[in-house]
C-alpha cells in the first residue's frame, strides 16, 4: 500500500551514530519537538531549529511515512513568569501575542503545521498525575522548601542510566544538591524541580496540587504533553543542541522512570546558529527575528532557503550578505520553474516512466543523514541542465510536464517554490487510496479506521459525486 519506505538515515544522538531510521509502528512515525518559550519573539537561531524540524518532517512524509508532528507551546518557565510579573499582566495575555507571532512566522517561513500543538497550561491534570506516579514509585521528593524533586539517585538506583545524550561527569556531582531553575550548568548533575512550591515572586501564576499551590518545571510539562501525545514510546525527538542537557536528559529520566518503558527512539540535535560569525545578543546587534529581517525586505522564503543551506549537524553562520545570495538563487529556480511551466501548458501530462535524474539524485543525498549540500547540489544541477535544454529548444511540452513534476516532488521537502500550494503528502494520498480501496470491498470496519486514522494526522475526508476530498483540519 505504502511502497517501500526509502532508507533513510539519521544521526542518532542516543547512539551517537548515523542509523537505518525504522520506526516502532510503520508507517507511522511519532515526532516530537520541543516548541518555543513565549516569552518574545522567536529569534534567526531559534528559526534554524524549527525550519530543521520541518525539513525532517517533510523528509518522512516525503519517504511514505504518516508523520504526527507535535510541537508543545511551552508556556509555564521561569523566564515567563518573570515578565509576566515585570509586565503586570496575566500569565495568557502575555503569552498569547507572542504564541500567535509565532505561528504567524512558522507560516512564513513555509513550514507545515505541526499536528498537535499542546500547552503547558492545558495539560497540568497530566502534569500533576506524572509527577504524583513518580512519587508514587519513589523516584520523587518533597524537600523542606514544599517543591517537588527527582531524585537522581534513586533512579540510578533501580537501575536506569542517567546521562544517555550526553557523557556526564559524575565524579563533580554533590549528592543532594538540588536546582529549582529550569535550565542549570552542564556540569552539575543534580536532583531538579518536578513541581516548584509557590512564592510571592510568582504572582498569581499558580496551580492547586496534591504538592501544594505551585508550578511545574519545564522538563516535566515537556514529558507529560509527548506521553499523552504520542505514547509512552515513541520514535522521534528534537531540539536544538542546547536542549540535550538539562532539558532532554531530565525528560528522559521522568519518563522512563514513570513507564519502565524506553521513552524515544531517535534523539535529533540541530546545531546552533551564529549571526555574523558571534553568539546572537541585543548588544552586538545581532539579534534578528524573522520580522526584523522581513522589515529590511527579505522574505520569509529567503530566510528559509538560507537556513536550508547548512547540514543540521554543523554550526552555521548567518549573515545579511547570505540572505541577498539566497535571493539570487532563488530567483534562478523561479525561472527555471516558470519557464517549465510555460512550455508544459496546463494540460501536458509527463510520459510514463519518465526519468528525471533530479529525483534519484535529491532521494540520495537527503536520506543520507539529510545531505542538504548535496540536495541542493542536486538541484542546481538540474537548473542548470534545463536552462540549456530549454534554451536549445530540446524539451517537448510532455517532457516539461515530467520535469515540473520531479521539481514539486523534490520541493515538497524543500518547501521553497513561490506557489505555497496546501499540498497533499504521498502518505496520506495513500491511506487515502487505501480507504477507497476498502469501501469497495465492502469492509466498513477498515474504512471507518482509516478516516479516523486520517484524522489523527490532521485530514478530514470526505466523499463526493466527483470523488473523495481531502481537507486540512
Ligand atoms: P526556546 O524558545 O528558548 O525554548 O528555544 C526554542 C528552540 O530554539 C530550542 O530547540 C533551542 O534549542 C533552539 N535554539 C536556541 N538558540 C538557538 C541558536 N542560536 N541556534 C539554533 N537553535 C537555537
Ligand atoms: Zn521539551
Amino acid at each position: 500500500m505504502f511502497g517501500p519506505f526509502m532508507g533513510l538515515k539519521l544521526y542518532n544522538t542516543l547512539s551517537r551514530s548515523i542509523q537505518e531510521f525504522t520506526p516502532l509502528t510503520p508507517p507511522h512515525v511519532g515526532m516530537y519537538c520541543c516548541g518555543p518559550t513565549v516569552y518574545d519573539f522567536a529569534h534567526i537561531g531559534n528559526w534554524r531549529t524549527f525550519v530543521f524540524a520541518d525539513l525532517v518532517r517533510r523528509t518522512l512524509e516525503f519517504s511514505g511515512y504518516a508523520v504526527r508532528h507535535v510541537m508543545n507551546i511551552t508556556d509555564i518557565e521561569d523566564k515567563i513568569i518573570r515578565r509576566v510579573r515585570e509586565s503586570g499582566t496575566t500569565l495568557r495575555e502575555f503569552t498569547g501575542p507572542f504564541e500567535t507571532a509565532f505561528l504567524e512566522d512558522l507560516k512564513s517561513l513555509g513550514c507545515r503545521e505541526p499536528h498537535v500543538q499542546p500547552r503547558a497550561t492545558d495539560y497540568l491534570a497530566e502534569i500533576i498525575a506524572l509527577i504524583q506516579k513518580l512519587m508514587d514509585r519513589g523516584l520523587a521528593y518533597r524537600a523542606a522548601d514544599g517543591s517537588v524533586y527527582f531524585s537522581i539517585a534513586k533512579y540510578q538506583g533501580c537501575g536506569c542510566h542517567y546521562g544517555q545524550l550526553l557523557k556526564l561527569n559524575f565524579e563533580e556531582m554533590r549528592p543532594g544538591e538540588r536546582v529549582a531553575a529550569d535550565e542549570y550548568a552542564k556540569e552539575s548533575v543534580a536532583d531538579f524541580a518536578l513541581w516548584k512550591a509557590r512564592v510571592p515572586e510568582d504572582g498569581a501564576v499558580f496551580w492547586q496540587s496534591p504538592f501544594g499551590e505551585g508550578r511545574p518545571g519545564w522538563h516535566i510539562e515537556c514529558s507529560a504533553m509527548s506521553l499523552k501525545v504520542l505514547g509512552e514510546s515513541f520514535d522521534l525527538h528534537l531540539g536544538g543542541e542546547d536542549l540535550k542537557f538539562p532539558h532532554h536528559e531530565d525528560e528522559i529520566a521522568q519518563s522512563e522512570g514513570a513507564t519502565g518503558k524506553p521513552f524515544v527512539k531517535y534523539w535529533l540535535h540541530g546545531a546552533h546558529l551564529l549571526v555574523e560569525g558571534r553568539k546572537m545578543s541585543k548588544s552586538l546587534g545581532n539579534f534578528f527575528t524573522l520580522r526584523d529581517l522581513m522589515a529590511r525586505g527579505f522574505t520569509g522564503r529567503e530566510v528559509r532557503y538560507l537556513l536550508l543551506t547548512a547540514h543540521y549537524r554543523e554550526t552555521f553562520n548567518f549573515t545579511l550578505d547570505g540572505l541577498a545570495g539566497a535571493k539570487t538563487a532563488l530567483a534562478r529556480i523561479d525561472e527555471c520553474v516558470s519557464k517549465l511551466r510555460a512550455l508544459s501548458g496546463p494540460s501536458a501530462t509527463a510520459p510514463a516512466g519518465s526519468d528525471i535524474p533530479l529525483l534519484a539524485n535529491f532521494t540520495a543525498a537527503i536520506s543520507d543523514d539529510l545531505n542538504i549540500s548535496a540536495a541542493w547540489g542536486a538541484v542546481f544541477e538540474w537548473v542548470r541542465e534545463t536552462n540549456k535544454k530549454l534554451a536549445d529548444n530540446a524539451l517537448s511540452p510532455a517532457e516539461a510536464a515530467a520535469h515540473l513534476a520531479a521539481w514539486t516532488k523534490i520541493d515538497g521537502v524543500l518547501g521553497v517554490s513561490l506557489k505555497t500550494e496546501a499540498e497533499i503528502p504521498e502518505s496520506i494520498l495513500a491511506l487515502a487510496g487505501a480507504r477507497t480501496e476498502a469501501k469497495k470491498a465492502r469492509d466498513f470496519k477498515r474504512s471507518d479506521e482509516i478516516r479516523n486514522e486520517l484524522k489523527a494526522l490532521g485530514w478530514m475526508i470526505e466523499d463526493s459525486p466527483s470523488g473523495i476530498k481531502l481537507k486540512k483540519i
